[in-house]
């Protein structure tokens, strides 16, 4: 399959990277309005085709899928551009800003007859995956307690500015992964209550966030993310899951270590990544997942599969971050299922 990348900033160098090493899908044509960018990433990743402008692109090309790499902003049009092309679409999360828009967009792909899956790659990182695959398999019987937790004092702000500038930050940019790996872990969500907290005064948004989750499986699970947690070792950009179920408990704790405990007998495994060879620590559990879900979408369009982060899984996920500061300025418990 032939594909365009659109947005050559901050986050596409790994999915160029990743494309690089996916089988049955590669990039033929790069897309950035800013054109140091776009030829910087060129000449990185040997691409000719390179434009400026994402309609003359879809028009130039000859195409099966465009990756979207840019942020939240420019989505719905440039999904709803992709689809008036008929192409099957990968987009960044944030999917959308609203749920209206994300709604559109799901549409817009489905009435086209493609498949649209949101880059959600948080539960495709090795160590939570083999978690997941656990917890699914009945290793610790059924799960009724859980908690996922992120925190950390890494300065994102430098590779990414404009995460201190928006009215949002951590329930947007991070919680959504850490909620989607709520999601994978335990199910649909019927209740949500959230406080949020701004710790560091540099930025304009949250930098706390803390979830209570009410799953339809009848687990309740906390949903804990801070980048203004200051401590040794940092674990950056490490996801930490506990997991108490009827028959045991799953714990993964910093250093990719997975401990089991269940029927009187205990089991402690490394689960670190694999480091790619064009990864980088600490970022190499991240980029490892990179590869993971852009194999995962060619796989699915060549077997004619829906996404496991499809946009309309996506949207789920989706409805807990609106969840989330609706009950943090109402101080209500909220039901994703309305919005
Ligand atoms: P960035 O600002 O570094 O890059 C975005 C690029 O898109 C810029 O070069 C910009 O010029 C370009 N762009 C914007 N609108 C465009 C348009 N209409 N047409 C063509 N080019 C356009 O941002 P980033 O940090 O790389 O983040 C991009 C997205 O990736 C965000 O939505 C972010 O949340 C997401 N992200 C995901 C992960 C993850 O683990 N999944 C990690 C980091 C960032």
């Amino acid at each position: 399959m032939k594909g365009a990348l659109i947005g050559c900033g901050f986050f596409a160098q790994n999915q160029l990277h990743a494309w690089a090493e996916i089988e049955g899908a590669g990039i033929v044509a790069l897309c950035d309005t800013d054109e140091a960018r776009l030829s910087d990433t060129a000449r990185r990743f040997g691409i000719e085709r390179t434009y400026r402008d994402a309609a003359a692109m879809l028009d130039a090309e000859a195409l099966d899928f465009v990756d979207i790499a840019t942020t939240a902003p420019s989505h719905r049009p440039l999904v709803e551009m992709a689809a008036k092309k008929s192409l099957h679409v990968i987009c960044q999360k944030p999917f959308a800003e609203t749920m209206e828009d994300a709604r559109a967009m799901v549409a817009a792909v489905d009435d086209a007859g493609r498949v649209v899956m949101v880059h959600e790659n948080f539960r495709w990182q090795s160590p939570v995956r083999r978690a997941i695959d656990m917890v699914r398999g009945g290793a610790i019987g059924e799960p009724f307690f859980g908690r996922v937790s992120f925190r950390s004092g890494y300065d994102v702000f430098s590779g990414q500015p404009y995460l201190a500038e928006g009215e949002r930050f951590i329930i947007e940019d991070l919680g959504i992964h850490i909620l989607d790996i709520a999601r994978a872990f335990f199910g649909d969500v019927d209740r949500l209550a959230a406080t949020t907290r701004r710790v560091n005064p540099k930025i304009r948004g949250e930098d706390v966030a803390t979830m209570l989750l009410s799953h339809a499986s009848g687990v309740t699970s906390v949903i804990d993310c801070s980048y203004a947690t200051k401590r040794e070792p940092e674990t950056f950009p490490q996801s930490l899951v506990e997991i108490d179920g009827t028959e045991g408990t799953l714990r993964l704790d910093a250093g990719y270590r997975l401990t089991i405990q269940a029927k009187g007998e205990e089991s402690v495994v490394d689960v670190s990544p694999p480091l790619l060879s064009w990864a980088e620590r600490p970022w190499h559990n991240i980029q490892e997942s990179v590869r993971t879900i852009q194999q995962h979408f060619a796989n699915c369009i060549a077997e004619g599969q829906e996404p496991e982060t499809s946009g309309r899984d996506n949207l789920k996920t989706l409805a807990l971050v609106e969840a989330a500061y609706r009950s943090a300025a109402t101080g209500e418990t909220v039901r994703p299922g309305e919005l």
